[in-house]
């Protein structure tokens, strides 16, 4: 028995015309060594139909790739702006100052290294003091003040305790 041209059409990639499938199916239905040639060329074809899935996956994967890089060029965009507004809105804010050390730059730094040095002068001087009354103070005040400080800071404490207790009772009591 000739086989062909059917074992061809069988695995042709080309869809095969109304004529060729009608004679294809008459052998078939004649030859078993095609009919079963036949199966094997479906089961290709169904696993070529699956074949497509991994390129829809991947046209996927592109798409979506595509989107997360609109989206990081939004959120770049949008980080530009942000940043670009602040820095007017300092440039704004800053302009007359700037206008200044423009003019004079020599005049502001030393103004401002004078501003700093005086800064930290007085942050020393006031720390020195701060440890020299901390340690004298005790000396210095009298006791009964002491005990008045005392007295006051407990009667605080006490109001501010009943206070919170007061309000806390509030809601039990309705
Ligand atoms: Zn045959």
């Amino acid at each position: 028995m000739n086989h062909q041209p059917f074992e061809v059409w069988m695995f042709a990639d080309q869809a095969l015309t109304f004529e060729q499938k009608r004679q294809l199916q008459a052998h078939l239905r004649i030859c078993s060594q095609c009919a079963a040639l036949a199966e094997v060329s479906l089961a290709l074809h169904s696993a070529k139909v699956v074949a497509p899935a991994s390129g829809f996956a991947d046209r996927f994967q592109v798409r979506l790739a595509a989107q997360r890089k609109t989206q990081r060029q939004r959120n770049f965009w949008g980080f530009l702006i942000l940043v670009l507004s602040g820095l007017g809105v300092l440039l704004w804010l800053t302009w007359p100052v700037l206008g200044m050390v423009v003019n004079s730059p020599a005049k502001i730094l030393s103004a401002w290294l004078s501003f700093l040095l005086a800064f930290w002068f007085s942050i020393q001087a006031l720390a020195e003091a701060g440890t020299v009354l901390w340690r004298v103070m005790p000396a210095l005040i009298p006791p009964h003040i002491w005990a008045l400080i005392t007295f006051v800071f407990t009667g605080w404490s006490l109001l501010w305790v009943l206070s919170i207790w007061k309000f806390a009772r509030i809601p039990q009591g309705v």
